[in-house]
């Protein structure tokens, strides 16, 4: 098992202030970080993370080093808010490394475009794909219209429409659940997360909202263990401080959901346009000619202005 010096690659699923739980060919390890990490400007695992580990002589597990990322979430501190000078002081990683952002959202009244926009842009902006996923199809007999919604955010995106309870449109989950891919989901509670999540699996690995028993032995909650590595070799990260994301970091992505209308802008006759009451502005001449529609231009508009709780931030620069 355990050999002096050898070196091992692993993923981290769990952090808890110096102690990282890690997944490696021989299964759950813990681990901490060599004390150099501490010293040199480091980068920090994050969950997800690819790590390498090295066993020492006295048989604990140390992390070496963190391979690059290929996507991450993160979140900015920022200080210097006056007159709208915003100084990045710090970003925080919250989870690395991730192949697709499964968007969850339910067929009934909790569903709301504003909030699968805002997710569609946070994961543009992470590098991973996003899949749109709606749920509860097995209640819902107006399907066509959700999708058009979810269409009029971008015709590009991929949209599943699906019932863990019947097995409805679960198949086409399929391509996204192979070995090796790492799913982040994103979504409210409520919308079936879980439920997804001990479909996929074909056994019950979260808990289910309704479903209140004390025995939560084998199960892991998302407050305790955030990377979940299924039988199957796909591994599910499901962490509730991604949530808390806001729409600075979201910001980006929202110009990159709407390219069809930020393409626009310099076409625009002055560079600083603002869209509103200049003469030749490529924008107005758009909505006039049907070419975007003004609900779109005012989503676009409402969005860059908002959180992601959708209050209105105090100052805005572009
Ligand atoms: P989470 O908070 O997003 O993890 O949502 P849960 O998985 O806990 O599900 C919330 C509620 O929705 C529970 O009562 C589930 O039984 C129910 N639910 C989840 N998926 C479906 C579905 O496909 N169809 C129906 N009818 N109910 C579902
Ligand atoms: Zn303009």
């Amino acid at each position: 098992m355990k050999e002096n010096g050898t070196q091992m690659h692993a993923i981290v699923c769990e952090v808890q202030r110096e102690l990282f739980t890690l997944i490696c060919e021989q299964g759950e390890i813990h681990a901490k970080l060599r004390g150099a990490f501490y010293k040199e400007n480091s980068i920090f695992p994050v969950v997800g993370d690819k790590v390498l580990i090295h066993f020492n002589q006295n048989g604990d597990s140390i992390i070496e080093k963190v391979f690059e990322r290929k996507s991450k979430f993160s979140r900015t501190d920022f200080s210097g808010h006056a007159a709208g000078y915003v100084k990045t002081i710090k970003e925080q990683v919250l989870a690395a490394n991730f192949d697709y952002v499964f968007i969850v959202d339910s067929l009934n009244k909790n569903f709301n475009v504003n909030r699968i926009t805002r997710y569609i842009s946070l994961a543009l902006k992470s590098g991973a794909k996003p899949v749109v996923i709606l749920t509860k199809a097995d209640l819902c007999n107006n399907v066509d219209y959700y999708i058009k919604e979810v269409k009029s955010i971008s015709e590009k995106i991929d949209i599943c429409i699906i019932s863990a309870k019947s097995g409805i449109g679960m198949k086409q989950l399929d391509s996204y659940l192979k070995r090796g891919s790492t799913i982040v989901l994103l979504g409210s509670s409520g919308v079936g997360k879980s439920t997804l999540v001990n479909e996929i699996a074909g056994e019950e690995l979260m808990k289910v909202s309704e479903i209140r028993e004390d025995d939560s032995k084998g199960r892991h909650t998302t407050t305790h263990r955030q990377l979940i590595m299924l039988p199957s070799g796909v591994a599910i990260i499901d962490t509730p401080g991604i949530r808390e994301l806001g729409m600075w970091e979201a910001s980006e992505g929202i110009d990159d959901t709407f390219s069809d209308i930020t393409e626009l802008f310099g076409d625009c006759k002055y560079s600083n346009c603002t869209h509103t009451t200049e003469p030749s502005c490529a924008v107005k001449k758009a909505i006039e000619n049907k070419i975007i529609s003004n609900e779109r231009w005012k989503l676009y508009c409402q969005l860059k202005n908002e959180d992601e709780w959708g209050k209105n931030k105090a100052i805005y620069t572009s």
